[in-house]
Protein backbone atom coordinates (compact mmCIF):
# COMPACT_ATOMS: atom_id res chain seq x y z
CA UNK A 1 0.00 0.00 0.00
CA UNK A 2 1.02 3.69 -0.62
CA UNK A 3 2.09 4.54 2.54
CA UNK A 4 0.89 8.66 1.72
CA UNK A 5 -2.72 7.54 0.21
CA UNK A 6 -5.44 7.38 2.85
CA UNK A 7 -7.61 4.83 1.40
CA UNK A 8 -11.04 6.64 -0.15
CA UNK A 9 -13.24 4.27 1.46
CA UNK A 10 -12.83 4.65 4.95
CA UNK A 11 -13.12 7.03 7.49
CA UNK A 12 -11.04 10.22 7.94
CA UNK A 13 -10.18 11.31 11.43
CA UNK A 14 -12.90 14.92 10.96
CA UNK A 15 -10.63 16.54 13.16
CA UNK A 16 -7.09 17.15 13.18
CA UNK A 17 -5.39 19.23 15.82
CA UNK A 18 -1.96 20.95 14.63
CA UNK A 19 0.17 22.62 17.55
CA UNK A 20 3.75 23.44 17.66
CA UNK A 21 6.05 26.71 18.28
CA UNK A 22 5.91 29.24 15.59
CA UNK A 23 7.46 28.65 12.04
CA UNK A 24 7.42 25.02 12.80
CA UNK A 25 5.53 24.56 9.33
CA UNK A 26 2.01 24.45 10.93
CA UNK A 27 0.41 27.17 8.75
CA UNK A 28 2.06 25.58 5.73
CA UNK A 29 1.32 21.80 6.57
CA UNK A 30 -2.18 22.37 7.78
CA UNK A 31 -3.37 24.60 4.53
CA UNK A 32 -1.85 22.02 2.33
CA UNK A 33 -3.60 19.11 4.46
CA UNK A 34 -6.73 20.75 4.61
CA UNK A 35 -6.88 21.45 0.82
CA UNK A 36 -5.87 17.74 -0.06
CA UNK A 37 -8.54 16.52 2.53
CA UNK A 38 -11.24 18.99 1.79
CA UNK A 39 -11.26 20.30 5.16
CA UNK A 40 -11.37 23.81 6.79
CA UNK A 41 -7.99 25.47 7.28
CA UNK A 42 -8.46 27.09 10.46
CA UNK A 43 -5.06 28.98 12.24
CA UNK A 44 -6.08 30.35 15.32
CA UNK A 45 -2.72 32.44 16.23
CA UNK A 46 -4.71 34.99 13.68
CA UNK A 47 -7.36 35.57 16.20
CA UNK A 48 -4.75 35.70 19.32
CA UNK A 49 -2.54 38.30 16.97
CA UNK A 50 -6.08 40.11 15.72
CA UNK A 51 -7.05 40.82 19.16
CA UNK A 52 -3.29 42.58 20.05
CA UNK A 53 -3.93 44.41 16.74
CA UNK A 54 -6.92 46.08 18.00
CA UNK A 55 -5.33 46.79 21.06
CA UNK A 56 -2.31 48.48 19.29
CA UNK A 57 -4.40 50.79 17.42
CA UNK A 58 -7.45 51.89 19.27
CA UNK A 59 -4.87 52.49 21.97
CA UNK A 60 -5.67 50.15 24.89
CA UNK A 61 -2.19 49.68 27.16
CA UNK A 62 -1.33 45.88 26.09
CA UNK A 63 -0.75 45.36 30.41
CA UNK A 64 -4.72 46.15 30.39
CA UNK A 65 -6.18 42.29 30.65
CA UNK A 66 -9.64 43.25 31.17
CA UNK A 67 -9.72 46.38 28.21
CA UNK A 68 -8.20 43.86 26.18
CA UNK A 69 -10.40 40.99 26.97
CA UNK A 70 -13.10 43.26 26.55
CA UNK A 71 -12.09 43.66 22.84
CA UNK A 72 -11.92 40.22 22.26
CA UNK A 73 -15.58 40.36 23.62
CA UNK A 74 -17.70 43.02 21.85
CA UNK A 75 -15.64 43.09 18.34
CA UNK A 76 -16.11 40.24 15.82
CA UNK A 77 -12.93 38.71 14.55
CA UNK A 78 -13.45 36.47 11.38
CA UNK A 79 -11.63 34.00 9.43
CA UNK A 80 -12.23 33.44 5.68
CA UNK A 81 -11.46 31.83 2.82
CA UNK A 82 -9.31 34.30 0.56
CA UNK A 83 -11.33 36.43 -1.99
CA UNK A 84 -10.06 36.02 -5.86
CA UNK A 85 -7.10 39.26 -5.31
CA UNK A 86 -4.57 36.46 -4.49
CA UNK A 87 -1.49 37.71 -2.55
CA UNK A 88 -0.30 34.87 -0.81
CA UNK A 89 -2.60 35.00 2.06
CA UNK A 90 -4.05 31.79 3.20
CA UNK A 91 -6.85 32.92 4.54
CA UNK A 92 -8.59 36.52 5.45
CA UNK A 93 -8.53 37.90 8.81
CA UNK A 94 -11.27 40.71 9.21
CA UNK A 95 -11.61 42.90 12.98
CA UNK A 96 -14.44 44.99 12.90
CA UNK A 97 -15.02 44.26 9.13
CA UNK A 98 -11.54 45.19 8.48
CA UNK A 99 -9.12 43.37 6.51
CA UNK A 100 -6.60 43.04 8.88
CA UNK A 101 -4.92 39.31 7.35
CA UNK A 102 -1.24 41.31 7.06
CA UNK A 103 -1.66 44.18 9.96
CA UNK A 104 -1.88 41.04 12.29
CA UNK A 105 1.67 39.74 11.19
CA UNK A 106 3.42 43.30 11.95
CA UNK A 107 6.66 42.94 14.08
CA UNK A 108 4.60 45.10 16.64
CA UNK A 109 2.49 42.88 16.89
CA UNK A 110 5.04 39.50 17.13
CA UNK A 111 6.38 41.23 19.97
CA UNK A 112 3.31 41.77 21.85
CA UNK A 113 0.77 38.97 20.96
CA UNK A 114 2.27 36.32 23.63
CA UNK A 115 1.24 38.48 26.52
CA UNK A 116 -2.31 39.32 25.33
CA UNK A 117 -2.37 35.73 24.31
CA UNK A 118 -1.05 34.33 27.81
CA UNK A 119 -4.10 35.94 29.61
CA UNK A 120 -6.85 34.32 30.95
CA UNK A 121 -9.59 35.93 30.43
CA UNK A 122 -8.75 36.64 26.71
CA UNK A 123 -8.09 32.79 26.10
CA UNK A 124 -11.43 32.14 27.35
CA UNK A 125 -13.18 34.76 25.52
CA UNK A 126 -11.49 33.52 22.49
CA UNK A 127 -12.37 29.30 23.51
CA UNK A 128 -15.95 29.01 22.31
CA UNK A 129 -15.49 30.49 19.46
CA UNK A 130 -12.66 27.70 18.02
CA UNK A 131 -14.61 25.12 20.00
CA UNK A 132 -17.54 25.40 17.79
CA UNK A 133 -15.32 25.89 14.30
CA UNK A 134 -13.79 22.75 15.68
CA UNK A 135 -16.89 21.06 16.22
CA UNK A 136 -18.36 21.39 13.34
CA UNK A 137 -15.66 18.83 11.82
CA UNK A 138 -14.06 18.47 8.73
CA UNK A 139 -11.69 20.82 10.29
CA UNK A 140 -7.60 21.04 10.58
CA UNK A 141 -7.13 23.69 13.34
CA UNK A 142 -3.31 24.93 13.83
CA UNK A 143 -2.39 26.28 17.25
CA UNK A 144 -0.84 26.17 20.45
CA UNK A 145 -3.20 24.27 22.96
CA UNK A 146 -5.66 22.67 20.13
CA UNK A 147 -5.06 19.12 21.27
CA UNK A 148 -4.37 20.05 24.84
CA UNK A 149 -7.43 22.42 25.64
CA UNK A 150 -9.58 23.30 22.38
CA UNK A 151 -10.27 20.18 21.37
CA UNK A 152 -8.60 17.56 23.33
CA UNK A 153 -11.26 14.85 22.09
CA UNK A 154 -9.33 15.40 18.01
CA UNK A 155 -9.69 12.54 16.37
CA UNK A 156 -6.05 12.78 14.92
CA UNK A 157 -2.91 15.39 17.37
CA UNK A 158 0.24 15.91 15.61
CA UNK A 159 2.84 18.14 17.42
CA UNK A 160 5.06 19.74 14.70
CA UNK A 161 8.74 21.02 15.87
CA UNK A 162 11.64 21.71 14.45
CA UNK A 163 14.91 23.39 15.92
CA UNK A 164 15.03 27.75 16.54
CA UNK A 165 17.48 27.63 14.21
CA UNK A 166 15.46 26.54 11.14
CA UNK A 167 12.75 28.36 12.37
CA UNK A 168 14.15 31.41 12.48
CA UNK A 169 15.44 30.37 8.67
CA UNK A 170 12.14 30.12 7.27
CA UNK A 171 10.89 33.50 8.93
CA UNK A 172 13.81 35.26 7.11
CA UNK A 173 12.93 33.37 3.82
CA UNK A 174 9.43 34.43 4.31
CA UNK A 175 10.42 37.97 5.30
CA UNK A 176 12.57 38.31 2.20
CA UNK A 177 9.69 37.02 0.01
CA UNK A 178 7.76 40.26 1.06
CA UNK A 179 10.28 42.20 0.71
CA UNK A 180 10.88 42.96 4.43
CA UNK A 181 14.57 43.82 5.55
CA UNK A 182 15.19 41.02 7.73
CA UNK A 183 17.91 40.03 10.43
CA UNK A 184 18.19 36.08 11.15
CA UNK A 185 19.46 37.52 14.58
CA UNK A 186 16.80 39.69 15.39
CA UNK A 187 13.87 37.16 14.51
CA UNK A 188 15.76 33.79 16.24
CA UNK A 189 15.91 36.31 19.73
CA UNK A 190 12.68 37.18 19.01
CA UNK A 191 11.56 33.57 18.31
CA UNK A 192 13.05 32.00 21.90
CA UNK A 193 11.53 35.09 23.40
CA UNK A 194 8.25 34.00 22.17
CA UNK A 195 9.22 30.30 22.92
CA UNK A 196 9.49 30.67 26.12
CA UNK A 197 6.71 32.58 26.91
CA UNK A 198 4.36 30.72 25.09
CA UNK A 199 5.74 27.39 26.71
CA UNK A 200 6.32 29.05 30.27
CA UNK A 201 2.51 30.38 30.13
CA UNK A 202 0.11 29.61 33.02
CA UNK A 203 -3.05 29.04 30.85
CA UNK A 204 -2.95 26.77 27.93
CA UNK A 205 1.13 26.68 27.71
CA UNK A 206 2.85 25.18 24.51
CA UNK A 207 2.78 21.41 24.60
CA UNK A 208 2.06 18.50 23.12
CA UNK A 209 -1.07 16.44 23.62
CA UNK A 210 0.03 13.08 25.66
CA UNK A 211 -1.52 11.60 22.64
CA UNK A 212 0.02 13.65 19.97
CA UNK A 213 2.11 12.13 17.51
CA UNK A 214 5.54 14.44 17.47
CA UNK A 215 7.04 15.32 13.62
CA UNK A 216 9.81 16.86 13.52
CA UNK A 217 10.60 18.92 10.20
CA UNK A 218 13.74 20.33 10.85
CA UNK A 219 15.10 18.32 7.68
CA UNK A 220 11.96 17.79 6.06
CA UNK A 221 10.98 19.66 3.02
CA UNK A 222 6.82 20.55 2.82
CA UNK A 223 5.96 17.83 0.81
CA UNK A 224 7.95 15.32 3.08
CA UNK A 225 6.17 16.69 5.96
CA UNK A 226 3.25 16.13 4.53
CA UNK A 227 3.43 12.68 3.35
CA UNK A 228 4.48 11.72 7.07
CA UNK A 229 1.24 13.30 8.01
CA UNK A 230 -0.60 11.16 5.38
CA UNK A 231 1.04 8.16 6.83
CA UNK A 232 -0.44 9.03 10.22
CA UNK A 233 -3.61 9.27 8.85
CA UNK A 234 -3.68 5.54 7.34
CA UNK A 235 -2.41 4.59 10.50
CA UNK A 236 -5.37 6.19 12.22
CA UNK A 237 -7.54 4.49 9.39
CA UNK A 238 -5.60 1.08 10.36
CA UNK A 239 -6.21 1.45 14.01
CA UNK A 240 -10.00 1.70 13.70
CA UNK A 241 -10.06 -1.33 11.07
O1 LIG B 1 0.93 30.88 15.27
P1 LIG B 1 1.21 32.34 15.45
O2 LIG B 1 2.66 32.67 15.52
O3 LIG B 1 0.49 33.19 14.48
O4 LIG B 1 0.58 32.66 16.87
C1 LIG B 1 0.76 33.94 17.46
C2 LIG B 1 0.72 33.81 18.98
O5 LIG B 1 -0.61 33.49 19.39
C3 LIG B 1 1.58 32.71 19.58
O6 LIG B 1 2.91 33.15 19.83
C4 LIG B 1 0.86 32.38 20.86
O7 LIG B 1 1.26 33.28 21.87
C5 LIG B 1 -0.58 32.65 20.52
N1 LIG B 1 -1.38 31.46 20.27
C6 LIG B 1 -1.91 30.81 21.34
N2 LIG B 1 -2.74 29.74 21.16
C7 LIG B 1 -3.04 29.31 19.93
C8 LIG B 1 -2.48 29.95 18.79
C9 LIG B 1 -1.64 31.02 19.01
O8 LIG B 1 -1.62 31.18 22.48
N3 LIG B 1 -3.88 28.28 19.78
Amino acid sequence: MNVGAPQPSAALPATIAIDGPAASGKSTIGHALAQRLGYLYFDTGVVYRAVTWLALTRGVPISDEVAVAQLALTVPIDVVAPADACDGRLATVLAGGEDVTWAVRQPQVDANVSVVSAYPRVRDALKMHQRRIGHAGRVVMVGRDIGTVIMPDADLKIYLDASPAERARRRCEEGRERGLPVSYEEILAAMRRRDAFDSGRRTAPLRAAPDAQVVDSTDLSAPEVLQQIMGLIVAWQEARD
